[in-house]
């Protein structure tokens, strides 16, 4: 399903940055997915337990040398393996999330123009949730990779974002750096998120992982 139509997502020009849009990302993915997984593995263990991760990742060669340019999304998938065979499944989900939480702000930061990132929160969730599933749709590479990004809106006064990601080569079970990049979106720009539910995910051995956000109530006026 369309994430929207083209009057609304030309609100959104594209925010500068150094990286580079491609057309149709063959299995390639934002740095930020190594970059933020590694600056939270160091903020939650410190980073003696980062390097010991990135090493079992295969990937010891951006200790010390982020990467700049997008990878090869077997990277963080690697990484991503690598946090789940380290660590307790609890605390495997805790740096996810973590790692989801700093995307999300990067995304916010870096993708997001500065004028939607003022006039949206002013907006009825109703119409800013729309606006910002069309402006993430165009970033959907950052989040994710080959995966084949979908979102919809539902409702008005308590709408209900749905955002696929069709073979998903990012997913861990529950995908929490998944919910955790949309939470940070939209809680920062469509006023309260009630619930973050993940109902199908890929790495439960579905097609295809759904992320559903419901918002709270309309900002008053
Ligand atoms: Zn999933």
């Amino acid at each position: 399903m369309p994430t929207s139509d083209g009057g609304l997502a030309r609100l959104f020009a594209d925010a500068e940055g150094p990286e580079k849009t491609p057309a149709r990302p063959p299995a390639r993915i934002g740095p930020n997915a190594i970059i933020q997984t590694g600056q939270a593995l160091s903020a939650l263990y410190g980073p003696g337990v980062a390097r010991l991760i990135f090493e079992a990742a295969g990937l010891e060669h951006y200790i010390g040398s982020l990467p700049t340019t997008m990878l090869n999304e077997h990277e963080p998938v690697a990484l991503f393996a690598a946090i789940q065979a380290t660590l307790p499944h609890a605390e495997a989900d805790r740096v996810l999330a973590e790692a989801g939480r700093r995307t999300g702000h990067y995304i916010l930061e870096n993708r997001i123009p500065p004028i939607a990132r003022q006039f949206l929160p002013k907006l009825p969730a109703g119409l800013s949730s729309r606006l910002l599933v069309s402006a993430i749709a165009r970033h959907a590479w950052t989040f994710a990779g080959s995966g084949r990004f979908e979102g919809r809106v539902t409702g008005w006064k308590r709408p209900v974002v749905t955002l696929v990601i069709a073979a998903n080569p990012l997913a861990t079970p529950g995908c929490p750096w998944h919910g955790a990049v949309f939470h940070r979106l939209f809680a920062s720009l469509c006023g309260d998120v009630a619930s973050v539910r993940h109902t199908q995910c890929c790495a439960r051995g579905d097609g295809a992982c759904i992320t559903q956000l419901g918002l709270g109530l309309a900002p008053m006026p």
